[in-house]
């Protein structure tokens, strides 16, 4: 990503701007990591096409996975699936421990057929969030975590998910503000309890579950994760550990395009050649389009035989 330059457009700056913070208290029992995604949402907002309550519900699954990863080691990956019955069908997040993240959501079609403000459950209804770890390594097992969605808000739903699937009690915040197609905020927060803390160190943390709503307010009023450390930890110091910008990444390619497509089989490929006359493979994740033509198709083919 360019470094600020004066007189840039302030959205350019934003995108520039995107990093996490994070920190451990009281001798390590206690980790925190603050968010601050604006620039970084508003870019796949606006690649995705998406506005409103859609964009709020990718910037909420994009934030979510980089929660999860801002604690797995280098070279860990993580994949987050989300599967909901309310506003989005289903979100995909890649996220990795260097910041570097891609996602996409699918907005339920029509977009007015779903259940009002007023219902119990949240914008993703109920459903199922799935986290797989994967590790560098290759030949390694990757650990996959599922639980059912219960509220419908993410940062609620992930809240129960590091106490159901890794017994860690954690406190969660996931906030996006819009202005008509503009994403205006987004940042979020994760605070969690390492196994060896004292039963008053698990108090403290339990404190801020309390205050997860007015916390989540504030971001987005304010949105500087410095500040939000301060005012999650309080008395308590802490530790800055590492300050990483987010950037979106995708890595697609066309190979790797051509290896779907041929997973696809021969007759499909060929009928494409018939019909189509060509290929045009998106990447869901960056909206990124790879045409094969006729030759190329005819190649695969005769790959495939
Ligand atoms: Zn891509």
């Amino acid at each position: 990503m360019n470094n600020d330059k004066s007189g840039k457009a302030k959205s350019a700056q934003h995108s520039s701007g995107s990093r996490w913070l994070k920190c451990v208290a009281t001798n390590g029992t206690i980790r925190g990591v603050a968010l601050e995604a604006t620039g970084l949402i508003r870019e796949l907002a606006k690649l995705h096409k998406l506005n409103g309550m859609q964009a709020q519900g990718l910037g909420e699954a994009v934030m979510a996975g980089l929660l999860v990863s801002s604690y797995c080691k280098a070279g860990e990956r993580v994949n987050l699936n989300i599967r909901g019955s309310g506003q989005f069908t289903q979100g995909l997040v890649d996220a990795n421990p260097d910041g570097t993240v891609r996602g996409y959501v699918i907005p339920r079609e029509p977009k007015d057929a779903f259940f009002g403000e007023h219902n119990e459950f949240g914008p993703w209804g109920n459903g199922s969030l799935s986290i797989l770890r994967k590790k560098g390594d290759a030949g390694s097992q990757p650990y996959i975590g599922t639980v059912p969605l219960i509220t419908g808000h993410l940062a609620k739903d992930l809240t129960f998910y590091w106490f159901q699937s890794e017994q860690i009690p954690s406190a969660v915040g996931l906030a996006v503000t819009v202005d008509g197609d503009e994403v205006v905020t987004a940042g979020g927060f994760l605070v969690q309890v390492m196994p060896q803390a004292s039963p008053e160190e698990v108090k403290l943390v339990e404190k801020h579950i309390q205050e997860i709503d007015s916390l989540t307010a504030e971001l987005s009023r304010e949105n500087d994760p410095l500040k939000l450390l301060a005012r999650i930890f309080q008395s308590t110091a802490f530790v800055l550990l590492e300050d990483r910008p987010l950037t979106a990444y995708c890595n697609c390619s066309r190979e790797r395009a051509i290896r779907a497509l041929k997973l696809s089989g021969i007759e499909e490929v060929s009928d494409l050649l018939k019909t189509e006359g060509k290929a045009s493979l998106n990447c869901e994740f960056c909206t990124k389009e790879y045409t094969v033509d006729a030759d190329g198709l005819r190649e695969l083919i005769a790959s495939m035989t």
